[in-house]
């Protein structure tokens, strides 16, 4: 039996999972501000889903794939990007008969064997997007700007937006017979990749990052020299978009992005830290021309983003973004002694039903081990049950952090322990111009703006600034 994950496969627990589930939720709650919808797709698509739509050119398909034969002999692929199977969704489900364009979000785990390394997994976690059934600029623009925002809405500061144009494909097919015709020169000294790159697609000779032939490929032609006068116009329009939205980027000519699908606007971007220093790519996408049609659909343009999940949690971690983030529990329930381990399981349950996250043990423990316990887990409060309390009917409560404590009617458990929770966890009042009685102490509010979300319904609690007002 191996223990080991399989390579380059990891698992995630603790910390990492309230992560990669808070980056999830703000991701898709910024995917929702610009009406995407969620699309949940298989994981294994039949293969020539990939080797079409992501490109027989591709590194991805060429190397990468988990590609098997199934107990019925057809080749499946677990998916190693998610592009290619949002399509061929569009085309099984024809989702394009719909309203146009198609505003798509996805999130999930994608496969690729890849020399695993730090930040480079075998199984990693993408979130992105797809735009589908407009060719505007303007939807090019809006790929990116929800794309920043996201980042921002995740507490990113410093985003480096790198964009470039492949073109048209006859920009393309011009571009590609003048990087032949200068790497043919130099192909003898590069590397293996690079040979057969020249053959399958010369472009990605310029993405090569073995510095002696990254060295070569600074001499070669550029693409914007070979750009039509319709793919130069598109262009400038996107980037004057972008600018308009104040969204900072630079150009970057050998940025042609690894999947074969993609034309004219193509983006990359990569967080940096405040002193400048580039954590490297976190979000890749751009614009597919002809990509829906290769599959067997219509011919829809479309443009879209990917993110690394895992890249993003490590990115966060370091950068604090993720501090307050912790697996925390509302209450410990410790029984004291054997005889009301019963009433204490029943207590549990009913703070559980009452919304409090709550655990106690399921046999009796030294006291001094419960409470550690409950610091360990990171309970916010001790319910203390002891026979005592339950013949008088008071239980004791005990804050974990001041260590203060104070008794609590088992009859009004949930009132009270209300109470308690109340203004602490619903009230997030950041009114500062109305003039609200509410005497939380959290709740200093003299007034109320956009800013105020004032949940408190708590007794005493006079502020009127409730959602629905
Ligand atoms: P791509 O689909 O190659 O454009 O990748 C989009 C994003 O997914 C990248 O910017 C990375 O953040 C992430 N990513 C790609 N490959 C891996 C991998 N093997 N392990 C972890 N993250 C990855």
């Amino acid at each position: 039996m191996q223990y080991q994950p399989v390579k380059g496969t990891h698992d995630i627990y603790g910390k990492e999972v309230l992560g990669m589930r808070y980056i999830e939720t703000v991701l898709a709650a910024a995917c929702e501000l610009y009406n995407y919808k969620e699309i949940m797709l298989p994981t294994l698509e039949y293969t020539e889903v990939f080797s079409r739509g992501t490109g027989a050119g591709s590194d991805i398909v060429r190397k990468e794939m988990y590609t098997f034969l199934d107990k019925g002999n057809r080749s499946v692929t677990m998916r190693p990007e998610f592009t290619a199977g949002v399509m061929r969704s569009i085309i099984s489900n024809k989702l394009y008969a719909g309203d146009l364009p198609l505003k798509l979000f996805y999130s999930g785990a994608a496969y690729r064997y890849e020399r695993p390394q730090l930040g480079r997994y075998r199984q990693f976690h993408q979130f992105g997007i797809e735009q589908v059934g407009s060719d505007n600029a303007r939807a090019d623009a809006e790929c990116v700007i929800l794309a920043v925002s996201g980042l921002q809405m995740l507490g990113f500061q410093n985003v480096k937006v790198k964009i470039n144009s492949l073109g048209d494909a006859e920009t393309r097919a011009n571009y590609r017979e003048a990087l032949v015709e200068y790497f043919k020169g130099h192909i003898d000294e590069m590397c293996s990749d690079c040979k057969e790159r020249l053959e399958l697609n010369p472009l990605r000779i310029l993405d090569c990052k073995v510095e002696h032939d990254q060295e070569i490929a600074k001499g070669a032609p550029r693409i914007k020299d070979y750009l039509t006068e319709a793919s130069e116009k598109r262009f400038y329009e996107t980037l004057s978009i972008i600018n308009a939205m104040g969204i900072e980027y630079e150009l970057d000519e050998n940025l042609v992005r690894g999947l074969d699908y993609y034309s004219e606007f193509v983006f990359e971007i990569h967080l940096t830290s405040p002193e400048g220093k580039d954590y490297g790519a976190v979000c890749g996408g751009g614009h597919y021309g002809g990509l829906l049609k290769e599959l067997g659909g219509p011919d829809l343009a479309g443009v879209g983003f990917a993110m690394g999940v895992e890249r993003l949690y490590s990115l966060m971690m370091e950068n604090h973004l993720l501090d307050d983030i912790e697996e925390g529990l509302d209450l410990y329930v410790m029984p004291v002694g054997e005889k009301v381990l019963n009433d204490a399981f029943e207590i549990t349950m009913a703070c559980r039903s009452f919304g409090y996250s709550t655990d106690s043990p399921f046999q009796s423990m030294k006291f001094g081990t419960m409470f550690k316990k409950a610091e360990k887990l990171g309970a916010k409060y001790a319910l203390i049950v002891g026979e005592e309390e339950l013949e008088n009917g008071v239980l004791k409560i005990k804050n974990i952090a001041t260590q203060e404590q104070q008794e609590i009617s088992l009859e009004n458990l949930q009132e009270e322990l209300h109470d308690i929770f109340g203004c602490e966890e619903e009230h997030h009042c950041h009114c500062h111009e109305c003039e609200c009685d509410c005497d939380c102490e959290e709740c200093d509010c003299e007034c109320g703006d956009e800013e105020h979300e004032c949940h408190c319904h708590e007794e005493g609690c006079h502020c009127h600034h409730h959602d629905d007002e």
